[in-house]
């Protein structure tokens, strides 16, 4: 690593690594990533600490451990087409290209399209598109895909994401029960969808058709 920011990044790596995440290759990711180009100007000190940060727009850029557990439970192997439904910062967006193939990733804000864009290019991301849409209903242009990521939380499983999952596909979202919200895992198997609970989380609202009503 060469930029002045490497300490920090490996720094972020051995907290994560102390917290319990074990993939390799999420952890080279997150080592490799320039995570001050996705926060503001404004925080950009506190880049590489294990926090979430606003991104403006009422939104968040995740704590990196959230995300690092988030892509171990997506056990990926590196072939994948892999849809994202939050870009957000772009951030988790970046994380994901280093690990899979083709990245889709959905955002609702167009303005933080935009500048998710931007920094995933300084960043020198290519294998990533991003979308302006209603995540909820998936993107079935370029479904099915082997693994999708939610990064809002649902109030319940949106059915097209279901539908748009490759065989053996894996989907993983934050379920807002009303009583706390849960990380669930969804895997389509030839047996039909089965779901087991990952741990507690703490996301915003997925807004739109499959989710919370856009003017809750
Ligand atoms: N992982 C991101 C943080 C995501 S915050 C990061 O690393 O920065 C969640 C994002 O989901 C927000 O940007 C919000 O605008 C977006 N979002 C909420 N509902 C959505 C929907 N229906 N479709 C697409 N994006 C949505």
């Amino acid at each position: 690593m060469t930029d002045t920011w490497g300490g920090y990044r490996s720094r972020l790596v051995e907290t994560l690594r102390q917290q319990g995440i074990r993939d390799l290759a999420v952890l080279r990711a997150v080592g490799e990533t320039p995570r001050h180009l996705f926060v503001p100007e404004a925080f950009r000190n506190r880049a590489y600490d294990d926090s979430a940060l606003p991104i403006g727009h009422g939104q968040t850029i995740s704590q990196p451990s959230t995300q690092a557990a988030y892509l171990e439970a997506l056990q990926l192997q590196g072939p994948e087409r892999v849809l994202e439904i939050g870009t957000g910062s772009g951030y988790q967006t970046a994380l994901l290209s280093f690990l899979v193939d083709t990245v889709v990733s959905i955002e609702r804000i167009g303005v933080l399209a935009d500048q998710a864009r931007a920094a995933l290019s300084r960043a020198g991301v290519k294998n990533v598109s991003v979308v302006v849409a209603d995540g909820t209903l998936g993107w079935r242009p370029q479904a099915p895909y082997d693994a999708i990521l939610v990064a809002a939380a649902s109030p319940d499983i949106p059915g097209p994401l279901v539908e748009q999952l490759a065989e053996g596909g894996r989907l993983v979202l934050p379920l807002d029960t009303g009583e706390g919200q849960q990380l669930v895992r969804v895997r389509k198997g030839p047996g039909g969808p089965t779901t087991d609970v990952i741990g507690p989380a703490n996301f915003v609202p997925l807004l739109g058709r499959h989710g919370f009503s856009e003017d809750e």
